[in-house]
């Protein structure tokens, strides 16, 4: 059985618990920082929440102080990894972008970010 909050079959619960390897750039309690894939920025990193929720407005219902301690862990990323100033990203849904229903904030910097998502 899976422990609970988590979901068997959800890549992001499969890298928080180590099951897929990853590279942890930063962690707290209620989140870890890693690399994206497919980086769309000099930094880009995601910040996942180890309790399973499908998005952002699911983990401010179900545990804020979780999404805040996601959000204090985004910053210390920036701090660390960048100059501190940072773009914070949740895809809420297929058409936004969101290909994976476990929430995650995208951390973009070290760049002096455009603005032209559609
Ligand atoms: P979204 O499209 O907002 O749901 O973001 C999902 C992100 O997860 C994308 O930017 C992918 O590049 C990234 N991604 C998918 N698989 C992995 C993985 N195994 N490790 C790190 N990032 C991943």
């Amino acid at each position: 059985m899976p422990d609970p909050g988590t979901e068997q079959d959800c890549l992001f619960c499969r890298i928080v618990s180590g099951e897929i390897p990853t590279s942890i750039v930063a962690s707290n309690a209620s989140a870890i920082a890693f690399p994206d894939i497919a980086p769309q920025a000099p930094l880009h990193v995601l910040v996942v929440p180890r309790r399973h929720a499908p998005d952002v407005a699911a983990l401010a219902a179900e545990a804020p102080t979780v999404l805040a301690d996601l959000v204090a862990l985004a910053r210390e990323v920036a701090e660390t990894e960048a100059d501190g100033q940072f773009r914070l990203i949740f895809n809420t849904g297929a058409r936004s972008g969101q290909s994976v229903f476990h929430v995650h904030a995208h951390v973009l910097g070290n760049a002096d970010l455009g603005w032209t998502p559609a």
